[in-house]
């Protein structure tokens, strides 16, 4: 059984177009984990602490035959082969994995909550979700990506990366 899933990538320390792209590549590669399609890159401003550095963002569609905890280990493993260390809540990183959607799944546990708790309220997230995933519905919200999008006030910058 597999399964669709979506996940978030940031960073903005160091490079962060080098490590969204290096973390997109062991998406790839991580096993029992296939990169169907990849959203471009973006800069977003940050959300939560504002004295530090705009970050890139992209989103991931992966399908996967892993569980979501198992899943969220190889997203953890990821991070730690990448050196993430995190000084305090919301702070700068050089790389950050979310797991957004498993399927239609809900889970929340102390450990894994899905979909991502704030995915509907960040354009970081749902401006690249759109781009690959407009009419993909919040199994919460019941609302598509665009919907989400759309009823995000003004606020949050995210520019698109052109390359
Ligand atoms: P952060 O460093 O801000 O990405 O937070 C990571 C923490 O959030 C870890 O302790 C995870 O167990 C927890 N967590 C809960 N739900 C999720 C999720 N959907 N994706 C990633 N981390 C999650």
């Amino acid at each position: 059984m597999e399964f669709d899933v979506y996940v978030g990538i940031g960073s903005n320390l160091e490079d962060p177009v080098e490590q969204c792209l290096e973390a997109r590549t062991r998406l790839a590669e991580a096993e029992g984990v296939s990169l169907i399609r990849s959203s471009s890159l973006y800069r977003s401003e940050p959300v939560g602490f504002s004295e530090q550095d705009w970050f890139v963002n992209a989103v991931c569609h992966l399908r996967t035959e892993l569980d979501a905890h198992d899943l969220l280990r190889a997203l953890q493993g990821i991070e730690r082969d990448m050196g993430k260390r995190v000084p305090f809540r919301w702070g700068p990183r050089i790389i950050d994995l979310d797991l957004l959607l498993y399927g239609d799944q809900t889970i929340d546990e102390s450990g894994l909550q899905v979909p991502h708790p704030r995915m509907h309220e960040r354009r970081f997230v749902l401006q690249p979700m759109v781009e690959i995933a407009p009419s993909v519905e919040h199994p919460l919200l019941k609302v598509s990506m665009e919907k989400l999008l759309f009823r995000l006030g003004e606020g949050q910058k995210v520019e698109l990366i052109e390359r």
